[in-house]
């Protein structure tokens, strides 16, 4: 399908181009950027003068089979899913990157998405989460979600290789390891040892894939870079020195700080999000149940966090951290470090239909809206090695995305989005793709439960 979108503003991923322009998509991609007007074509159109056009927005770090319940042992739920394709596509993110999944899951619903790129946004999948035994996340998740192979637990380097060939035969794009010494609950953990965190990057590299390292403290940081990571996929809780900022500086790695999933499990409890129809209208009613019954818990149990992953942790806390995560965002920005967008999605408050959350938690931290921008756009991009996408120009995928001229300076703008085109198409989910979703979900779990741990 061709399709024209006329302009008088956007932003191509790196900066903002102003004056009239004609963005023609043919064929699924951005086959020209034309100054001035279309001329006596047949082409449809979508007028997007007055507005702002940006690259379809890439969020990468989602869980987009997770529901959003504070209970670790929710079950997976396909309408929620269905409602985490359809609410991310209409929040005009295109693309996601998965960082934690079963492997034949994240499988069935890729090679959806690629099939209907109206159904949902386009998957990069890393499967399974390499990390020590008994190590995060494997302190938290119930055992039945360990046997369905979120978690890969590798004791040994010649274990942590075998790990990330498991991860590659499956057919993953990226390798994600967990790399905590400290639980979110504050006790510490096993955690995998520098050898260990070696052997699978080498072996990842060797495959061509990328190690994408959960990390959230600086002994997490240590290991990560002594390892040769391709990407820190959280802010660090303790302040960064100079030093390890330099490192991270160095190791030329994205970093994608993540700080609305946890600065939200407290303000939204404490301002009641789960009443809040922005929030909760994304969610089952299942859903809301849990997030009422977390508020309720957060608003009797004094300074501790009700239990839950992060169950027994002092508030006081959780909130320094959470303001130190901020901090050091722009300790990292002014060292030249690439930024990336991820929130986590869903747990809790943080939705994959809401990426205004994050961004605007990143405006706050200290990053200019442009920067913002460029982290769910080029920055994240980037980071899932797609370069196909997150950028306006030329050759690149046709996702854009219309939003309000003035979240060019202000990314809360973003609530508020006019047009989303996936793929060369004005995106409309149909009863037949919120059908296929759920299919694609139910193969993929019956896979799971077929191939066991990897697939
Ligand atoms: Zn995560």
């Amino acid at each position: 399908m061709d399709l024209d979108v006329l302009t008088d503003a956007f932003f191509d991923g790196t900066r903002l181009h102003e004056g009239r322009a004609t963005i023609r998509l043919r064929g699924g991609r951005i086959a020209a950027i034309d100054r001035g007007e279309p001329v006596d074509d047949q082409t449809a159109r979508v007028d997007a003068r007055g507005q702002l056009v940006l690259p379809g927005l890439v969020n990468a770090h989602v869980h987009i089979a997770r529901g959003g319940m504070f209970e670790p042992t929710e079950p997976i739920g396909v309408r929620q899913v269905i409602a985490n394709f359809e609410g991310a596509l209409a929040a005009g993110v295109t693309t996601v990157g998965d960082m934690g999944c079963s492997a034949p899951l994240a499988r069935a619903l890729r090679a959806h998405v690629a099939a209907h790129p109206a159904a949902g946004p386009q998957l990069v999948a890393c499967g399974p989460v390499l990390t020590a035994p008994r190590g995060y996340p494997l302190d938290w998740l119930p055992p039945l979600l360990v046997r369905l192979g979120v978690a890969l637990p590798c004791g040994s380097p010649d274990e942590g290789a075998r790990a990330a060939a498991q991860v590659a035969r499956a057919g993953m794009d990226h390798v994600k390891i967990a790399i905590m010494h400290t639980s979110y609950a504050n006790r510490p953990l096993p955690a995998v040892s520098p050898p260990v965190a070696r052997a699978v990057v080498d072996e990842a590299h060797r495959l061509g894939l990328r190690v994408l390292a959960h990390a959230h403290g600086i002994a997490d940081y240590d290991v990560a870079l002594g390892a040769g990571v391709d990407a820190l996929m959280h802010s660090s809780f303790e302040p960064l020195d100079r030093d390890l900022v330099a490192r991270v500086r160095d190791a030329g790695i994205p970093v994608c700080p993540t700080l609305w999933v946890f600065e939200s499990a407290c303000l939204g409890a404490e301002l009641r999000f789960d009443g809040e129809p922005r929030f909760a209208s994304r969610v089952t009613p299942a859903i809301r149940r849990s997030w009422t019954r977390f508020a309720d818990a957060y608003a009797a149990s004094g300074d501790v966090l009700p239990p839950g992953i992060a169950g027994g942790a002092e508030k006081t806390r959780v909130k320094e951290a959470i303001r130190v995560a901020a901090a050091n965002l722009v300790l990292l920005r002014d060292a030249g470090v690439p930024i990336a967008f991820g929130n986590d999605a869903n747990y809790g408050f943080s939705l994959v239909a809401r990426p205004v959350d994050e961004l605007a938690a990143m405006q706050r931290a200290g990053l200019s809206a442009e920067e913002c921008l460029r982290a769910a756009t080029s920055g994240a991009a980037a980071l899932l090695a797609r370069p196909d996408r997150g950028a306006i120009a030329e050759g690149k995928r046709a996702d854009l995305v219309v939003v309000d001229r003035e979240a060019m300076k202000d990314v809360a703008r973003l609530e508020r989005v006019r047009e989303v085109i996936a793929g060369g198409r004005r995106v409309s989910p149909t009863r037949a793709d919120r059908a296929r979703t759920g299919a694609a979900m139910v193969r993929g779990l019956a896979r799971t439960a077929l191939e066991g741990l990897v697939g």
